[in-house]
């Protein structure tokens, strides 16, 4: 439960929200959440139950506006999301590992750990890059969130597959 780098903060944050798009809930099971948090770098023992499922889904559908909101809505959303889950950093050397920073509480719950990352990891990236930075696929029927630190080449689609499947979407409605 240690602040993974930065960038795998809003690897986090983003593959988080992306777990429940257009597409089937992915986090079907307190199962699941283990399985993402293992994907993600944590190590068992992870022990989550129906409410911690719940908790975990809640905190996704708090960050979802995030990446559509104005500048001040998603610092505004951010900031409770901290203040709430996050506590000072702290440095620990827990079960003989080396000095690392912690920022959720002592005993947090995944759902309150998930928070306080994914929140700092976000509000470090946004005020890295911009709120313009964080976007919602404008492909019809996607909605997965993404990144864009490259600020000059604006960015409206996840992946590429969703851009040209807009484009060929476009072509076929002007040849029609
Ligand atoms: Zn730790
Ligand atoms: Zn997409």
């Amino acid at each position: 439960m240690d602040i993974p780098a930065p960038d795998r903060l809003v690897r986090l944050a983003v593959d988080l929200v992306n777990t429940r798009t257009l597409s089937p809930e992915q986090l079907t099971s307190p199962a699941a959440v283990r399985e993402f948090l293992v994907e993600h770098g944590e190590s068992d023992p992870i022990t989550i139950d129906d409410a911690g499922l719940e908790a975990v889904r809640a905190v996704r559908e708090q960050l979802r506006p995030v990446f559509r909101a104005e500048p001040a809505e998603a610092a505004r959303v951010l900031n409770g999301l901290l203040e709430e889950n996050a506590v000072r950093p702290y440095l620990s050397d827990h079960d003989g590992s080396p000095w690392h920073l912690h920022v959720a509480k002592p005993g947090a719950t995944w759902a309150e750990w998930l928070a306080a990352t994914t929140a700092l990891g976000l509000a470090s990236f946004v005020a890295a890059h911009g709120s313009k930075a964080l976007g919602v696929c404008a492909a019809v029927d996607c909605e997965r969130v993404f990144v864009n630190a490259a600020e000059k080449r604006p960015r409206r689609f996840c992946t590429p597959r969703c851009a040209s499947r807009t484009r060929v979407a476009s072509y076929r409605a002007r040849q029609a």
